[in-house]
């Protein structure tokens, strides 16, 4: 089944990650990678792909009649981005927890050791995505992948 595709083996969960496009051409790929590793998760699969925007607009429909979807839209499709799925243990609200409050403005004055604080801007670049629940892990795993 599709939620299945959160939920792994040993008690372990599946998660959406992204760096985003500011992330990628700002070079911080590598350093992302390095935390997701230094923080237990297993990366399972990985694509960089430079997103069109009928597939961010379907990725991000729960955002669609928000008034900032426009800019999103051409946020994400701005350049290339880096795709993974990661696995541990409470993986989704582990990875929630690393990178941060979705404003990486104030995510560098509340929590300075953040990934969105390492790596952001504001409340719309702010360099990673993270699924919110069991429910979009599944839904964004199998967007891209399976
Ligand atoms: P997330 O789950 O923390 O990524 O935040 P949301 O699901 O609420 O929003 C999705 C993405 O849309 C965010 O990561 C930002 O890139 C962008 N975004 C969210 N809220 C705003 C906003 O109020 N203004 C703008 N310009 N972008 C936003
Ligand atoms: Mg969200």
């Amino acid at each position: 089944s599709i939620s299945s595709l959160a939920t792994a083996d040993l008690g372990n969960e599946r998660t959406l990650a992204i760096v985003k496009p500011d992330g990628v051409s700002g070079m911080y790929t590598s350093s992302v990678k390095k935390i997701i590793l230094e923080s237990g998760f297993a990366i399972q699969r990985e694509l960089t792909v430079h997103l069109d925007e009928d597939s961010v607009r379907r990725f991000y429909a729960e955002h669609s009649t928000k008034s900032f979807f426009p800019s999103l839209v051409k946020y994400m499709t701005s350049g290339p981005v880096l795709i993974m799925v990661l696995e541990k243990t409470n993986a989704i609200a582990d990875w929630r927890a690393l990178i941060g409050p979705t404003d990486a403005s104030k995510a560098k004055v509340t929590h300075p050791d953040s990934i969105r604080a390492m790596c952001g801007q504001d409340l719309e670049r702010n360099c990673v995505h993270g699924s919110d629940s069991l429910d979009s892990a599944a839904r964004e795993i199998s967007f891209f992948f399976y």
